[in-house]
């Protein structure tokens, strides 16, 4: 299956680099920029270094097996969210979406956890393979112009992640819990770091609602929408940043 997803920045990596400045593109990459890009020699695009430097690349030379790029990469790339993600593993298609929206935001820190209506089989999915959450994680940077990828890890047990480490992680930021029927309207603008928690697809059930506020996050709402996990994200992301 071809994936298409949206390339407004080519992302390299230390691999690519075929000598000072040089770049040698294969696969993806290279299909990308001949198909949509359509570009030529001369032709310049958007390139950013893995986790540094954004810049240009000026097409050198295209042949049937590779793309030769001179790059100068002279900017940053945008500034980071400044949220840590706890999120319910969503099911598996959706994940996918929503951990290449995590990196699209800007958000570089994300928790997918286990939670009562978490669905088990979802734990088994190949899609949860480090190198698919990086592909996803890949694809959001390169719609969003970004090159610093976001830092995925995986808790498949609830309680000691909330109850161990959970205060840790949130210790210093606001810690808010999204939840439809808290008594509480989510906050705007919020200054300094914020450490989130959403819940899966039939929501947070009442005790994990409490283990959380035990763990120091506030339950708010966004108002009477109920809304998919993954514009969810979105929305709280924009509203609290
Ligand atoms: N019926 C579910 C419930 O009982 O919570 C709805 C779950 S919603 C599809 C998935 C998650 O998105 C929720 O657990 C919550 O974290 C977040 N969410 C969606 N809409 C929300 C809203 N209006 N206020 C706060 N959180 C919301």
């Amino acid at each position: 299956m071809i994936i298409e997803a949206a390339m407004n920045l080519i992302l390299l990596f230390p691999d690519d680099f075929s000598g000072d400045g040089m770049v040698r593109l294969t696969g993806r990459r290279k299909d990308h920029i001949q198909r949509v890009h359509r570009a030529a020699p001369g032709d310049e695009l958007v390139v950013g270094v893995a986790g540094g430097n954004i810049g240009r690349g000026v097409v050198r030379r295209i042949d049937d097996e590779a793309i030769d790029l001179a790059v100068v990469l002279d900017s940053s790339p945008p500034p980071p969210l400044d949220i840590t993600l706890v999120l319910a593993l969503p099911r598996p298609k959706v994940m996918n979406r929503v951990v290449a929206a995590v990196a699209s935001l800007g958000i570089k820190r994300l928790f997918l956890v286990n939670s009562w209506r978490v669905d088990k089989s979802y734990w088994k999915s190949p899609r949860l393979a480090p190198e698919n959450l990086r592909l996803q994680s890949v694809f959001g940077l390169e719609q969003a112009s970004d090159t610093v990828l976001p830092q995925v890890e995986l808790r498949r047990l609830f309680r000691p992640f909330v109850e161990d480490e959970l205060p840790a992680i949130a210790s210093g930021t606001t810690a808010l819990a999204a939840h439809p029927y808290a008594g509480e309207d989510c906050p705007r603008d919020v200054q300094g770091p914020v450490t989130l928690c959403i819940g899966p697809e039939g929501g947070f059930i009442e005790q994990e609602v409490a283990s959380l506020e035990r763990a120091g996050f506030r339950p708010v709402h966004l108002g009477p929408r109920i809304l998919r996990v993954e514009t969810a994200v979105a929305a709280l992301a924009g509203r609290l940043k």
